[in-house]
């Protein structure tokens, strides 16, 4: 065992004993938008200019016609649906290992969640799975890239076009990844984006649509349901809906915000991506973990890492592992959510609705343990930890050489 050290949660030497990078995510930049944008004298989105010029902002950064601003990245799936036109009793397949908002809005719109199985590497939806999962009901494939990697588009598009069922991209934690050279968010029908404070870029609140199919019509449909179902494009305003719509609009704020913000976007998943690249290299020649699959032709922004452990090759549990790397200094999380989305509550009792089993009684979809196991052995044997733009290259090397110290020392 000469090659091992004595870890640090044994009295060993810490690995880490300075504080990681920080920075300011705002500054003078945010501040002057914001006061342009109170002097307008007005914070709606349709009379001020701010939200307007944080869409052409982002609409020329993602070279997409039409996009539409929201009030988080949870009311901008939503909206998706609403425009894919997602209703009652539709199936939307999706991923079991993601954020809460990305199954919100399928039960608002009182359609059934039906998750795919994941890649056990990529941790993204497993094309295979969204196939076997298709019937007669499903509307769309809802696809999440987690972490900020992308999902394997070219089959997932296939099948979509097979079966003539709608692509939305959850890309609340994949700004500028890139699929195959392209943009995520671009290649489905719609794109889902949040800038809720722990995304990449943050306007406290909100959310964007992207519109791919660069139809006018689709546009108007998708801009509509964020407002009501208003019709406030052009001149005059159309208040006669003839379905319903939530109120998702994103006040001059935020959209202040965002334009600042946006600026800095290219810099900072320049430098995720350069990180977390650096920490998934460091990692990969030790055969009792797995890294992140990350395709040479892609690009991950990292909005977190996350590695697992080999079953049978160390000599401890997960939580020691992390206990063992948190006394390194290096903050970590087991897994990513306590359990696959279909094993909470909500989905073992089918109850979305208080006292009601609606929409889940409208077919006899049972959630049930092992339905998706990748996803399961995922979440039981994954460690996170942290990528942030403000970390030092030193942050990243001490993360690695925490992480190698407590695998070889633990090594069976
Ligand atoms: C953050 C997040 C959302 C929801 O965004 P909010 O702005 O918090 O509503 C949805 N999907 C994923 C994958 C997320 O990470």
């Amino acid at each position: 065992m000469s090659h091992t050290s004595k870890l640090a949660i044994h009295g060993g030497e810490k690995t880490k004993t300075t504080p990681f990078g920080t920075g300011k995510r705002f500054g003078l930049e945010e501040a002057k938008e914001l006061l342009e944008a109170l002097e307008q004298n007005t914070l709606f989105y349709h009379f001020g200019n701010k939200v307007k010029k944080f869409l052409a902002d982002f609409n020329e950064m993602y070279k997409v016609p039409y996009s539409v601003a929201t009030s988080s990245g949870t009311a901008a799936i939503h909206v998706a649906l609403g425009a894919a036109g997602v209703t009652v009793g539709d199936e939307v397949i999706t991923s079991p290992i993601t954020d809460q908002g990305t199954v919100i809005g399928i039960l608002y719109q009182n359609a059934i969640p039906v998750f795919a199985d994941l890649d056990p590497h990529s941790y993204n939806m497993d094309p295979a799975s969204i196939e076997a999962r298709i019937t007669s009901r499903t509307k769309a494939i809802l696809i999440v890239h987690l972490a900020g990697n992308p999902c394997d588009m070219d089959p997932i598009m296939a099948i979509a076009r097979k079966y003539n069922i709608k692509v939305i991209e959850d890309c609340a934690q994949a700004y500028l990844t890139e699929y195959k050279g392209r943009l995520v968010g671009t290649i489905g029908d719609y794109g889902c984006f949040s800038t809720n404070d722990f995304k990449h870029i943050s306007t406290g609140d909100g959310g964007m649509v992207t519109i791919n199919s660069g139809e006018e019509e689709d546009y108007h449909r998708t801009h509509a349901f964020a407002d009501k179902n208003y019709k406030r494009i052009g001149a005059s305003v159309d208040r006669t809906p003839s379905s319903l719509a939530p109120n998702y609009r994103m006040t001059e704020l935020q959209g202040a915000v965002g334009i600042a913000q946006l600026k800095k976007l290219d810099w900072l998943c320049g430098r995720r991506t350069e990180l977390g690249n650096k920490l998934n290299d460091g990692l990969k020649d030790l055969p009792q973990l797995t890294t992140m699959k990350i395709q040479p032709d892609n690009r991950c922004t990292y909005w977190f890492y996350m590695f697992r452990l080999v079953d049978g090759q160390l000599n401890c549990t997960r939580v020691e592992f992390g206990a063992a790397l948190a006394a390194e200094g290096i903050d970590n999380r087991l897994g990513y959510i306590p359990s696959v989305v279909y094993m909470q509550p909500m989905f073992q009792n089918k109850h979305a609705y208080l006292d009601s089993h609606y929409p889940f009684n409208l077919t006899g979809i049972n959630y049930q343990l092992g339905d998706c196991p990748v996803s399961e052995e995922i979440l039981r044997t994954a460690i996170q930890v942290p990528i942030n733009e403000f970390y030092t290259d030193q942050d990243i090397e001490e993360t690695i050489e925490a992480i190698r110290k407590i695998t070889l020392y633990y090594s069976k």
